[in-house]
């Protein structure tokens, strides 16, 4: 139900959704181009509206942006993109590419890579959409943009009492725990960036690195690498920088989790029911 047939546009301001008056269970499934263009028609030309191919089908994905000073028609809402993967995943909490999920995902992500995108990161022309596939081509020197992907790679750490380290980031809700996270560097490998980060976050090394799953995740413009391992040694010492807090928990005292539709809530379940 995310393809032109179905005439459903997703909006995107910033990190949020933005959604129409009402609050039907399809809300967040897109809403009418028409009104779209007769509700933000003050916005041109900062409307971006755009189509990409879905992954795997023959379907389009229409979408489109408006910039974060825009302000809303009344009654319209701005919901936190990463708010409604959690309402639309539920309690699934393994990602499926597939569904609306997966294309609201890959249209949030293609929204902030053409605002990002606009001029030529060579020569400083202003883009054009190229022809003949999903890219930006820069009319100047010929540069191919294609959306950014960043590798970044989460951990579930699992210590010789079967407990699992999570950790309260200084970005998150108060009180909320989870796991460890960070960016592949360059020339780095991932299971490298596994056991960098961590060492750096909490102090502690690793062992038997295991991959387990990824997910895109455009928050703004990363794939992640979902990762299991067993603690080897030494204490955690928290940073103090990114990490204000980080403790071994059993499956009976669990702290504030991240929401569902996240690799995060989907590794720590999978440890929580036993299968990692
Ligand atoms: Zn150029």
């Amino acid at each position: 139900m995310c393809s032109v047939d179905s005439g459903g546009i997703f909006l995107f301001q910033g990190l949020a959704m933005i959604l129409p008056p009402g609050d039907s269970e399809d809300r967040f499934r897109g809403f009418r181009r028409e009104l779209l263009e007769a509700s933000f028609a003050d916005a041109r030309p900062d409307l971006d509206i755009f189509e990409i191919p879905a992954l795997n089908s023959s379907a389009t994905i229409l979408a489109a942006s408006i910039p974060v000073s825009q302000a809303l028609p009344a009654a319209w809402q701005a919901v936190p993109v990463r708010q409604v993967l959690s309402a639309v995943c539920g309690e699934k909490t393994r990602y499926s590419g597939g569904g609306l999920s997966g294309c609201m995902l890959r249209a949030y992500h293609a929204a902030q890579w053409r605002r990002d995108s606009r001029f030529c990161g060579c020569c400083g022309e202003k883009n054009t959409d190229a022809p003949d596939e999903f890219a930006r081509l820069c009319p100047a020197c010929g540069r191919r943009e294609y959306p950014r992907i960043s590798p970044a790679v989460i951990t579930i750490i699992i210590n010789d009492r079967d407990e699992a380290l999570l950790a309260h980031n200084k970005k998150f809700l108060q009180g909320m725990y989870s796991l460890i996270a960070g960016f592949n560097e360059a020339g780095e490998s991932l299971e490298d960036t596994v056991a960098r980060e961590i060492l750096e976050e909490v102090g502690i090394e690793v062992r038997d690195i295991r991959y387990i799953t990824s997910q895109p995740w455009p928050f703004p413009n990363s794939l992640m690498l979902g990762f299991t391992c067993r603690h080897a040694g030494r204490s955690i010492r928290p940073d103090g920088i990114e990490i204000e807090d980080a403790r071994w928990f059993n499956r009976d005292n669990l702290p504030p989790l991240p929401g569902y539709g996240s690799v995060s809530r989907y590794l720590i379940e999978l440890w929580r029911k036993g299968n990692l």
